[in-house]
C-alpha cells in the first residue's frame, strides 16, 4: 500500500546564503552563518515555542526546495569522498534524496517577537535563503550525542584553506561592515576556506563566484591559498 503523506510548512528560513554554491555541506563548519527561521502562520504562536530558548542547539528538518528540480538519485558521489566514490543515496546526507528532507542541528542563539512574528535566531547554518522548514526540535545532547559513533568517511579530513584578501577587497568589507553590521570579511574567510569548489574543479585556476546577502564575492587559487579579489555589491 502507498502511504500518502501530507507536511505542513512551518517555517522558512532566511540567511545569507543566496545561492547553493559555497554552502557549508553540514552544519557547524562556518560558524559565523547566521539566519533567522520565521515560523510561519498559522504555526506562528508563541506557545508553540514556549521554553524552546533554554536549549542551545535545535534539529532543523527542512525541505531542500532547490534539489527537487534536478530530482532524486539511487547513488550519489559524495563530494567529501573527492567525487569518485559513489555510494547509496541513504549512505550520504545528499538533497537528492526521494523526499528531499533535510536535517541540520544547528547553534539557538534567540527566540525573538518583531512586527507581530516569532523568529529563531540560529548561527552555523547550511541551508539556502528561502528553505522551507518542516519542523525543528530541541537538540538533546544525552541521547542525540553519540560519543562513540563511527563516521563512514573518516579517512577524509575536513581542511581549511588560507584566505587572503586585496587591499580593494579588504576596504569592501571595512566599509561594508560598518554600513550594515554584518561580519562579511569573517564569513568569507570561513566560506571560501572551506573549498567549495566541486571535485572535478580542484585544479582549475579560473574565478569562482558566490553569493553572501547582496555581495557578489569573486576569489580564485593563488598558490596555497584562496584570494579574495573583488566583492561587487549588487544594487
Ligand atoms: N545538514 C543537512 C542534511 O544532512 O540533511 C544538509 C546537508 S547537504 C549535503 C548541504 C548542502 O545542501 C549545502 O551545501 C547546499 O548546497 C545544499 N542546500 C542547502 N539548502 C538547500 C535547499 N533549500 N535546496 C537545495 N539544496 C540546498
Amino acid at each position: 500500500m502507498d502511504v500518502q503523506f501530507t507536511v505542513k510548512r512551518v517555517g522558512v528560513v532566511h540567511s545569507c546564503l543566496k545561492e547553493k554554491f559555497g554552502i557549508p555541506r553540514q552544519p557547524g563548519m562556518a560558524p559565523s552563518v547566521t539566519a533567522s527561521l520565521e515560523l510561519l502562520p498559522p504555526f506562528d504562536r508563541e506557545e508553540m515555542v514556549r521554553e524552546l530558548e533554554n536549549f542551545s542547539h535545535v534539529w532543523v528538518q527542512f525541505y531542500f526546495h532547490r534539489a527537487v528540480e534536478d530530482g532524486w538519485k539511487t547513488t550519489v558521489r559524495p563530494p567529501r569522498l573527492g567525487g569518485k566514490k559513489r555510494v547509496g543515496v541513504f549512505a550520504s546526507r545528499s538533497p537528492h534524496r526521494p523526499n528531499y528532507i533535510g536535517l541540520s542541528a544547528v547553534k539557538l542563539t534567540g527566540v525573538r517577537r518583531e512586527k507581530g512574528k516569532i523568529f529563531l535566531d540560529l548561527a552555523g547554518v547550511d541551508l539556502l535563503d528561502g528553505t522551507p522548514v518542516v519542523d525543528i526540535k530541541p537538540y538533546i545532547p544525552y541521547s542525540d550525542c553519540i560519543s562513540e559513533a563511527e563516521d563512514g568517511y573518516t579517512r577524509v579530513k575536513i581542511s581549511r584553506t588560507e584566505v587572503r584578501f586585496t587591499e580593494e577587497a579588504d576596504r569592501f568589507c571595512a566599509h561594508y561592515e560598518r554600513e550594515t553590521g554584518r561580519e562579511l570579511r569573517q564569513l568569507i574567510v570561513e566560506l571560501v576556506g572551506l573549498d567549495p569548489r566541486p571535485p572535478f574543479q580542484k585544479k582549475s585556476r579560473k574565478e569562482f563566484g558566490m553569493l553572501l546577502w547582496d555581495v557578489n564575492v569573486r576569489w580564485r587559487v593563488c598558490g596555497n591559498s584562496f584570494e579574495i579579489e573583488k566583492l561587487i555589491r549588487h544594487e
